[in-house]
């Protein structure tokens, strides 16, 4: 049976690193749909396209060729080049909900995102993949958390990494995001829906494993 995992969820809700688990677990590919949407709203920038001309950046989003490295790292070639690092700096960050919020984009990119789950087992995380991209996918998962909770992880992440951080202030930009993503964000009706309050990254990651075991 060929793999197809889909985990949706909001921003910090831990859909990433579980995702790149399993999918190293489960030896297939992961695909991290958000670092899409947010390459499209990089080039937009970087190539001079006006990033609210739909038109224009559905285009772009067709031309595009992106494609996820091989060893389930989470990082993203596009036209060839790894713009990973671009992907979420504050020009992007602020540009990417209106670009993901266009009809003619999300066509675009959903239907290259089901090319790349025909071509390959697949563990695909974002906000629309249990739902819209792959129904047919035999785990849906849909992971929340507090934003308290989101919060705080997004804020110890930060920390760790040396970066200046304060609570309040992560709190309120995790509020905004959601407020921006919330058209997007379309929980399968069929999705496992996992709040991991009080999860570790290991108990979600043994929870997907679990459902994978079940369906096979
Ligand atoms: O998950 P991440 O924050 O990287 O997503 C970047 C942007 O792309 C967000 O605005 C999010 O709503 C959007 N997105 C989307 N559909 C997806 C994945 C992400 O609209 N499948």
């Amino acid at each position: 049976m060929t793999v197809r995992i889909a985990i949706d969820g909001p921003v910090a809700s831990g859909k990433t690193v579980v995702g790149m688990t399993l999918a190293r677990r489960l030896g297939c590919a992961f695909l991290d749909t958000g670092l899409m949407y947010r390459a499209v709203a990089w080039a937009a920038l970087d190539r001079g396209v006006g990033a609210d001309d739909e038109c224009a950046v559905a285009a772009l989003a067709r031309r595009l060729d992106m494609k996820a490295l091989d060893d389930a790292s989470g990082r993203l070639l596009a036209d060839g080049a790894d713009v990973t690092d671009f992907l979420r700096l504050p020009n992007v960050e602020n540009v990417v909900p209106g670009v993901a919020a266009m009809p003619a984009v999300r066509k675009a990119l959903i239907a290259r995102q089901r090319e790349i789950a025909a071509q390959a087992p697949v563990v695909m995380v974002g906000r629309d993949i249990g739902s819209v991209v792959l129904p047919e996918a035999q785990v849906k998962l849909f992971l929340t958390a507090s934003v308290r909770t989101r919060a705080q992880r997004r804020h110890d992440e930060r920390v760790r990494e040396g970066v200046e951080s304060r609570l309040d202030d992560v709190a309120r930009g995790i509020e905004r995001r959601d407020r921006l993503d919330a058209r997007q964000s379309l929980p399968a009706k069929d999705a496992t829906i996992v709040e991991t309050d009080c999860m570790s990254i290991d108990d979600v990651v043994a929870l997907a494993m679990g459902l994978w075991e079940n369906c096979r």
